[in-house]
């Protein structure tokens, strides 16, 4: 990968008063996939149409290989970025084939039904050449609209929210092959989404933004088992936290002594989460199954010891019914904060 293909240094964007990216710094290298997670209104949108040219940053900088998109107030317009964009409503023309949809940002015209070809194939549309718009499905609607974008040899994909319209297995299945499609052309993409499955499934590398800045940015491995805040840890989701006594190596807790897998000391919240816990039945087990949710390819039980309630995740053909005493070990290393 070469490094740092796109790099994004201190970039900031005010509205009026009011900052909706603050001070955000990253990069993203050659055949990255990178996502920018967060909540609704977190400035994740805002940050993708600086890089675009959609929006002009306040300060800041954005490189892009040789290229400077934007420094001190110069601005390389829209036009000149060839970047692609992809958002969540399938921005196809409405009175255009497919054909010519996704030909149509094609320059050299001697290249177009290669090209075409080349997309048809990659996305799955073989059979749909001739046909309009308005004869596709949703899903078929957005690989047309993915296919035009790529068609056009652009150097960066940027993605808003591009899965949110379509139904889950469609999304997962058009992501999953998204993914490929950008690792065998090398081309760099950046996801926006406020979905942690999707962030961690689709990237190489995750941001994840709140009230305008990154808190944290880094493998999804990373920042699910090593986040740096409560924060990170909340929002990744499955959290749930048990006081100890930390001596920077271990930690003791309600759940025994386990590994630190980052040194801190004396009292701390341990974040433990559900499935990084063996549920063993014993008869002399603190702890007793309270409540079992069936959820297909695991269950979720809670267990209390009379003092506190854990949730633990087990997989489905684990039997533990409800009421019989348990014995619980967690399995890994865990953080604590
Ligand atoms: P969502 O997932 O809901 O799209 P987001 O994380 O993408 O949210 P943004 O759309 O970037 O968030 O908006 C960030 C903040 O900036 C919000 O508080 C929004 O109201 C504000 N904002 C966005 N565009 C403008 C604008 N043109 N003028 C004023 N405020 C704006």
């Amino acid at each position: 990968m070469q490094s740092d293909f796109l790099k994004v240094d201190k970039l900031t964007k005010k509205f009026g008063e009011f900052t909706a990216v603050n001070n955000v710094s990253f990069s993203v290298s050659k055949g990255e996939a990178f996502a920018l997670l967060g909540e609704s209104g977190c400035g994740k949108t805002t940050l993708l149409r600086c890089l675009a040219g959609l929006e002009t940053p306040d300060s800041g900088s954005i490189k892009v290989a040789e290229s400077t998109f934007f420094q001190d107030k110069s601005l390389i317009p829209v036009n000149q970025r060839n970047i692609g964009l992809v958002f969540q409503d399938y921005a196809v023309f409405p009175h255009k084939s497919v054909t010519e949809n996704i030909t149509f940002g094609v320059r050299d015209k001697s290249a177009k039904s290669v090209k075409l070809e080349e997309m048809m194939k990659l996305f799955h549309l073989e059979d749909q050449e001739g046909k309009m718009p308005d004869q596709l499905s949703g899903g078929q609607l957005q690989r047309v609209a993915i296919a035009r974008t790529l068609a056009a040899s652009p150097s960066l994909i940027l993605m808003d929210e591009p899965f949110s319209n379509l139904d889950k297995k469609l999304g997962i299945q058009l992501r999953n092959e998204l993914k490929e499609i950008f690792k065998e052309q090398n081309l760099a993409s950046i996801l926006v989404t406020h979905d942690q499955q999707e962030a961690l499934a689709y990237a190489d590398k995750v941001a994840v933004m709140k009230s305008g800045e990154i808190l944290q940015c880094g493998t999804p491995e990373e920042l699910y088992l090593l986040p740096e805040s409560i924060e990170v840890a909340e929002f990744l989701g499955n959290c749930q936290f048990i006081e100890g006594q930390a001596d920077g190596e271990f930690i003791e807790t309600a759940l025994g002594r386990t590994k630190l897998s980052r040194s801190v000391k004396g009292n701390v919240k341990a974040l433990v989460r559900p499935e990084n816990i063996s549920v063993i039945v014993d008869e002399t087990g603190e702890y007793k199954v309270n409540k079992s949710t069936f959820l297909g390819s695991s269950k979720e039980l809670t267990v209390s010891d009379g003092k506190r309630e854990i949730k633990c995740i087990i997989p489905s053909y684990q039997q533990c019914a409800i009421n019989s005493r348990v014995a619980l070990q967690v399995k890994s290393a865990i953080v604590a904060f």
